[in-house]
């Protein structure tokens, strides 16, 4: 019959088509060659079977070759899951490298903001309280002038493992660039706000001895900003916080200043 002819020549086609296609990647040596040989190995069966002009093959040749084609198709569900895994790990770490800031392994600014778009968020939703707080290094320059810039890079990485000690529950710490780093305290209010950055402010002065840096002074202005009602949106809050820090900056620096 020409449709079972026709059938015969199209399995035939397919069967090549995958067996060039696993040859390919043999030749090339990319992953994926297993699943592909694996896939086939049901067609390679067949393919003896039929040289060696089996009976079996020949009375259930439509059921072998549905089995063959099923093997088929799990294999390659199986490889295309293994491969999307494998992808999304990559993707996942490309996340992460992109939003990790390499000197000090803190969340960089791009973090940072997407954090506090997401805890702005939440707030709103809940009616639960977030304080942040914008830290700037006083006269950072001047330890770069006074001490070089590679001492600069060890303040920054103290500096970067001070906030870490000071993370408290759900906040989070990220370094906004430079010498300037962002606190972010969901579900702490006002006056708990300020009260950790005090203690910051101690942990600081700490730090600055365990450097062992000869005449570093190590001080910080902080601006300490809580959502209100009037904040339309994430970086209003920011925006009050930076403004807060700059007040600490005019009253004479190393000190924390809550926005208005
Ligand atoms: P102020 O008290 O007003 O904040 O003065 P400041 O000197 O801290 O501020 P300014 O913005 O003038 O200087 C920041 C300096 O930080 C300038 C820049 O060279 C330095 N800096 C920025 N990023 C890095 C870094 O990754 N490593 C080092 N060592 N220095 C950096
Ligand atoms: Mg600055
Ligand atoms: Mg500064």
């Amino acid at each position: 019959e020409p449709l079972a002819v026709g059938v015969e020549l199209a399995f035939r086609m397919v069967y090549l088509l995958i067996l060039g296609w696993a040859l390919h990647r043999l030749w090339r040596q990319r992953p994926g060659v297993l699943p592909a040989l694996a896939g086939m190995l049901p067609f390679a069966l067949i393919a003896l079977l039929e040289l060696a002009g089996s009976r079996l093959l020949i009375e259930y040749r439509v059921e072998v070759i549905q089995l063959a084609v099923t093997w088929f198709l799990a294999v390659s569900a199986y490889a295309l899951n293994l491969r999307l895994g494998r992808l999304r790990r990559q993707r996942d770490e490309m996340q992460q490298l992109a939003e990790t800031d390499p000197l000090t392994g803190l969340p960089n600014r791009r973090a940072g903001l997407r954090r506090l778009g997401e805890m702005f968020a939440v707030a709103r939703e809940d009616g639960t309280a977030l304080s942040v707080a914008f830290i700037d290094i006083d006269h950072f320059k001047a330890i770069n002038d006074d001490h070089g810039h590679e001492a600069g890079d060890r303040v920054l990485v103290a500096v970067a493992q001070a906030l870490r000690a000071t993370v408290r529950g759900a906040s989070e710490a990220a370094r906004m660039g430079g010498e300037e780093f962002l606190m972010l305290l969901p579900g702490v209010a006002a006056d708990s706000a300020v009260q950790r950055m005090h203690a910051l402010r101690v942990r600081l002065a700490a730090t600055a001895r365990e450097l062992g840096l000869e005449g570093l002074s190590l001080t910080a202005s902080i601006g300490v900003a809580t959502l209100r009602d009037g904040d339309a949106d994430a970086a209003a809050l920011l925006r009050r916080a930076d403004q807060a820090m700059y007040a600490a900056k005019r009253g004479g620096r190393d000190q924390v200043q809550l926005a208005g």
